[in-house]
């Protein structure tokens, strides 16, 4: 199946042959409360006789998500706690969230900030927003790196990404510009010479995180808009979720991490699936994914392993989540420490 434009609503999906008819109410019903998007080249990806199929289950809506449970929270990482001005994030002293988007080419089903981006999310910064976000980070000699996420930044244009560089290439002690982008494997066409030379600025470096979360996102085109980047002297890192029903396989994350080297993607985190609203059908314990990743450690190279991460409820920040940091407590419940020294439980005790 190729579809010429990103599909967007319950009747492009049913057309598409990615929901079957008798399953169009409830489609409906989570289009509804959930941003829909899925670009040309996933639509071609998925199988849609495969009810398993691993691309199919990251972006077609599932009836599933209508459930929500206690312990799932709107803001689970605790962004909204952390913002001193709209569309930063500090939670650590040397860098800082910029979130000048809240759209994205696609739209995960099991996305952590699924309640601010979209269509109808928190939209872009305002000219003014952005003057004041600038301001702050200009104003604070201790932020040494700016990530830059949303949303997805790379939905921006060249222009607007230029601008927005430009400014960060005049504050002196900022030396890092990380983006997070899905952009390179769901709309790879986009990453043309002018996007990858707006993402550049001068005096400083930038890196690339790509979020890919099974080996199959890595088509032709995927792997020559990876190549462009990287060619252009910026530096690949990689960022998946683990996931049930897409990636809690150890072949299929040995696979993956592969294809990020072998892509010149340095894998950097892998990360425990947030508690997101409605996302329970794609979370699996903790003892679960340490068990995952304690098989992935002998089995590939040591180029090919991530830190695994969890976010800690809250807006406590991260916690290597194969550490001495998580302790499996006697009832199935783990002690965290997050990077202050305080401890939580996981799951939360209180929600
Ligand atoms: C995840 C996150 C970062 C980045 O953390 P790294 O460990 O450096 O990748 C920075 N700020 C906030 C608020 C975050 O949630
Ligand atoms: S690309 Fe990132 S921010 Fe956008 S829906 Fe997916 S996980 Fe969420």
């Amino acid at each position: 199946m190729t579809a010429a434009r990103s599909l967007s609503t319950v009747d492009d999906l049913v057309a598409a042959g990615l929901v079957r008819e008798d399953k169009r109410a409830q489609t409906a019903a989570v289009a509804e409360r959930y941003a829909v998007a899925v670009t040309p080249p996933l639509v071609a990806l998925i199988d849609a006789d495969d009810p398993f199929d691993p691309i199919a289950r990251q972006f077609v809506p599932d009836a599933a998500e209508l459930v929500t449970l206690p312990e799932e929270r709107d803001d689970p990482i605790g962004d909204l706690a952390h913002s001193p001005v709209e569309g930063v994030v500090h939670r650590y002293p040397d860098r800082v969230l910029l979130k000048a988007v809240h759209v994205c080419p696609v739209y995960c089903r099991f996305c952590f900030r699924r309640e601010m981006v979209g269509p109808e999310g928190l939209g872009t910064l305002t000219p003014a927003e952005l003057d004041a976000a600038i301001a702050y980070i200009a104003g604070r000699p201790q932020i040494w790196e700016v990530i830059l996420t949303g949303g997805d930044p790379l939905v921006l244009s060249p222009r607007r990404l230029r601008d927005m560089m430009e400014r960060l290439a005049a504050i002196d002690h900022l030396k890092i510009v990380r983006f997070h982008t899905r952009v390179p494997v769901v709309d790879p066409a986009r990453i043309d010479a002018a996007l990858i030379e707006a993402l550049k600025a001068s005096g400083k470096t930038t890196y690339v995180a790509l979020h890919a979360n099974h080996p199959r996102e890595f088509t032709e085109d995927a792997r020559a808009a990876i190549a462009r980047i990287v060619d252009a002297g910026l530096v690949m890192i990689s960022q998946t979720v683990l996931l049930k029903g897409v990636n809690d396989d150890a072949d299929v994350l040995a696979a993956l991490m592969r294809t990020f080297v072998e892509n010149r993607i340095k894998p950097y985190y892998l990360h425990h699936p947030d508690l997101a609203p409605g996302t329970a059908h794609f979370r699996l314990s903790l003892a679960e994914g340490r068990a995952l990743v304690e098989r992935l450690r002998g089995r590939v190279s040591g180029l090919c392993q991530p830190a695994y991460i969890l976010d800690i409820p809250g807006g406590h920040g991260k916690v290597r989540a194969d550490s001495m940091a998580v302790e499996e407590a006697d009832d199935g419940c783990f002690r965290l420490r997050d990077f202050r020294g305080e401890t939580h439980f996981y799951p939360p005790k209180e929600s």
